[in-house]
């Protein structure tokens, strides 16, 4: 770090907050690994990331559990720096870096490289010094232990830096071998400082687990379930959208039910059912897909609601999702009569009608129409050739009788499979003008 780089920085630690109880300095690489994917990734900028960094950068959480695990892919390359924000920033817009503060008063950066080879974000380490269930007062500290200890998991709080070598403060290799997932520190405490948490810890085992919950997470767990009503619906979103796609779906969701965490996070409410523990209907929605389609979010969800429209009603305004969203949800509820295929197609486009289609024979415990699914699989948008105007070219008065003759037109064209060509809808249209119009009259 240079004296340029740092004079208008303020101090990394504040004297006026109380410090933290002391954790042993150690601070050995439990390893080495080969860091080379990590290296190369975004065609080689994260190295150049690290370099305009400094040595004493490394790569942290998800992305060095998954280079440990062999399953490294196109995923976030997340970096962690003793450097101040401030001077993250200076040093990257100097090199020709874009930067963008996403989280500056948290230490994040974002950096973009130069020629759009890629996006990283970039924390200044930092420990929480006040939690209040989901957001964190921060301080920034040169110390990697404090980092590593605010992470979620064991194995989310592994660093490695440019030379590989791999940094375990709480044994994460460990339990990610063994299938464990663990809170770093208490459960309890950790869950109560952020809730979310309860999320992130059943998608990180119905990805990482193989074993069941020991007793004491589980207790956690189930006991802050409650809590978790004060969280955003956003985040829950999230969270809850790497659940449904994610491994074990079934299992986890299971048992997310028994501990009392799914009813936290969908709405259970209706004249009909209480409870939310009958996942048939996405089983055999599974099914389907595996024989169709990649997994499907929102068509899960209304499996997992069982279609019930007052429930989808209720899930679009707690995940606070747009008013489009929302009607394409709750149209999940209905089945699509097979010979409204084509207006399903034309209104709600292939992939709300795949959706419905599978919800459809998934309710019915039928597979699905093949040559159903492949006239879906091969719809292009289409759009009617003609236009209100063309009526009022052909002597109809502007005004309601245009936009119900251009309505007929349009039934007849999704009828015929929206094969009818631009003259062959004036060719009709000019028919229906002249068998029912009195044009006289106009
Ligand atoms: P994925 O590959 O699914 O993105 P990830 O581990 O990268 O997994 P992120 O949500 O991207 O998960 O978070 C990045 C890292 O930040 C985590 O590995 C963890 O160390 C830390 N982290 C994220 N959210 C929290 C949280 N709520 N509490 C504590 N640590 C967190
Ligand atoms: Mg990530």
């Amino acid at each position: 770090m240079t004296a340029a780089d740092t004079e208008n920085d303020p101090p990394l630690t504040d004297a006026s907050t109380p410090q933290s109880p002391v954790l042993p300095q150690r601070d050995d690489p439990v390893a080495t690994v080969d860091a080379s994917l990590l290296l190369t990734a975004h065609g080689g900028a994260a190295t150049k990331l690290i370099d305009l960094l400094g040595g004493d950068a490394r790569f942290v959480g998800g992305c060095v559990r998954d280079l440990v695990l062999g399953e490294f892919g196109q995923g976030d390359v997340d970096i962690a720096t003793p450097l101040h924000p401030n001077t993250v920033t200076r040093r990257l817009t100097r090199a020709g870096w874009k930067t963008i503060p996403v989280g500056i008063e948290h230490g994040t950066v974002m950096a973009v490289a130069p020629e759009s080879r890629g996006t990283f974000e970039i924390t200044t380490l930092r420990e929480d010094i006040e939690t209040d269930g989901r957001h964190a007062k921060v301080r920034f500290t040169e110390d990697w232990r404090q980092d590593a200890a605010r992470r979620d998991f064991t194995y989310n709080a592994m660093s490695v830096d440019r030379k590989g070598l791999l940094y375990d403060y709480f044994g994460g290799l460990e339990d990610l071998e063994a299938g464990h997932t663990r809170f770093v520190g208490n459960a309890t405490e950790r869950i109560a400082e952020d809730r979310l948490r309860i999320l992130r810890a059943y998608r990180f085992h119905a990805r990482f687990g193989l074993r069941e919950w020991d007793g004491a997470t589980a207790r956690a767990l189930a006991a802050q379930a409650p809590e978790m009503a004060a969280l955003s619906g956003e985040r829950i979103r999230q969270e809850l959208a790497k659940i449904m796609v994610g491994p074990r779906v079934l299992d986890t969701l299971r048992t997310m039910a028994e501990h009392g965490v799914l009813a936290q996070v969908l709405p259970t409410q209706t004249a009909h059912r209480t409870r939310i523990d009958d996942f048939s209907l996405l089983d055999r929605l599974m099914t389907l897909e595996e024989l169709h389609d990649q997994p499907g979010l929102w068509r899960r969800l209304a499996a997992v609601l069982h279609r019930d429209e007052a429930r989808l009603q209720a899930l679009a305004a707690r995940f606070k999702i747009s008013n489009r969203d929302r009607e394409a949800l709750l149209r999940l509820s209905t089945s699509v009569p097979a010979k409204t295929l084509n207006w399903a197609l034309y209104l709600d486009g292939p992939d709300a009608s795949l959706d419905r289609l599978l919800l459809d024979a998934a309710e019915m415990n039928t597979p699905a129409s093949t040559d159903f699914v492949r006239q879906i699989q091969n719809f292009q948008p289409v759009q009617l050739p003609i236009s209100g105007q063309d009526a009022i070219d052909l002597g109809v008065a502007p005004g309601p009788a245009v936009g119900q003759l251009i309505r007929r037109i349009e039934a007849w064209w999704v009828e015929r499979d929206f094969q009818p060509t631009r003259e062959q809808c004036l060719w009709e249209l000019s028919h229906v003008i002249n068998d029912e119009f009195d044009l006289s009259a106009s």
